[in-house]
């Protein structure tokens, strides 16, 4: 069981206090979306999350285990960012399973894990191609295909939709509820987009400013915003 638990929180960087004490808890299996301005701090509890920073203050758990000083390769997290840097020499399969040959997994688990990622992202003919061979919204597939094979128990997603435009941002939506429907992992999803937190999170966390406004149902936070900054944002998609 995944779920991620935060506890007193607290992120400085030098004088700069982006995070000054939050605490939240990620239930288990849940599509978590964090949402807020630019600079508010998103990426940066992300990556105190995953281990690519290490919080000031405060702990990290994952699963129940306390993983705040952990490694990133051993905390059960998989990272998908917004620029999805793939090997242009490599086909599609060999960047898939990039990862698990670097974790020296038995050859033909990998070529089985590596098969029903692409069955899950519909890759299937594409497997030889390089990615100079695809399209945006078909690279970001391969990119999150590097993640599922490597079964991770919770996805951290930053951004990941924001270089696509409108109309593949859209389909790349419904794909990443599939995903979370077959997958049955946790998705911590960040995003400055109303309309993406609006669709597919279970529960969206509002930050600003380093805090937390509010988190909720989506519905919840539309109907019954706590504060001026939630009304706001999540009324007016900007
Ligand atoms: P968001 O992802 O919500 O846009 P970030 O987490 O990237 O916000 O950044 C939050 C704040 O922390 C910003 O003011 C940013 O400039 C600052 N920040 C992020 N990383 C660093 C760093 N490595 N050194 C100094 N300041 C940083
Ligand atoms: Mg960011």
């Amino acid at each position: 069981m995944a779920e991620v638990r935060l506890s007193n929180i607290t992120k400085k960087f030098g004088a700069l206090t982006v995070i000054p004490d939050m605490s939240l808890t990620v239930p288990d299996g849940s599509f978590t979306v964090l949402v807020g301005p630019s600079g508010c701090g998103k990426s940066t509890l992300l990556r105190i999350i995953s281990g690519l920073e290490m919080p000031s203050d405060g702990e990290v758990m994952i699963g129940g285990e306390d993983v705040t000083f952990a490694e990133p390769s051993d905390r059960g997290i998989s990272m998908v960012f917004q620029s999805y840097a793939l090997f242009p020499h490599m086909t599609v399969a060999q960047n898939i399973d990039f990862g698990l040959r670097l974790a020296k997994t038995p050859a033909a688990e990998r070529e089985a894990r590596v098969a029903e990622a692409a069955r899950i992202l519909a890759l299937e003919d594409y497997l030889d191609r390089k990615p100079g061979q695809l399209s945006g919204g078909q690279r970001q597939r391969v990119a999150i295909g590097r993640s599922i094979v490597r079964q991770p128990k919770v996805f951290l997603f930053d951004e990941p939709l924001s270089n696509l435009d409108a109309a593949l941002r859209g389909q790349m939506r419904v794909e990443l509820a599939q995903l979370h429907q077959s997958l049955d992992a946790t998705m911590i999803y960040v995003t400055h987009d109303q309309v993406e937190a609006m669709t597919l999170a279970d529960q969206i966390v509002v930050m600003n400013r380093g805090r937390i406004e509010q988190v909720g149902a989506p519905m919840e936070l539309y109907d019954r915003p706590m504060t001026e900054f939630v009304a706001g944002f999540i009324g007016s998609p900007k």
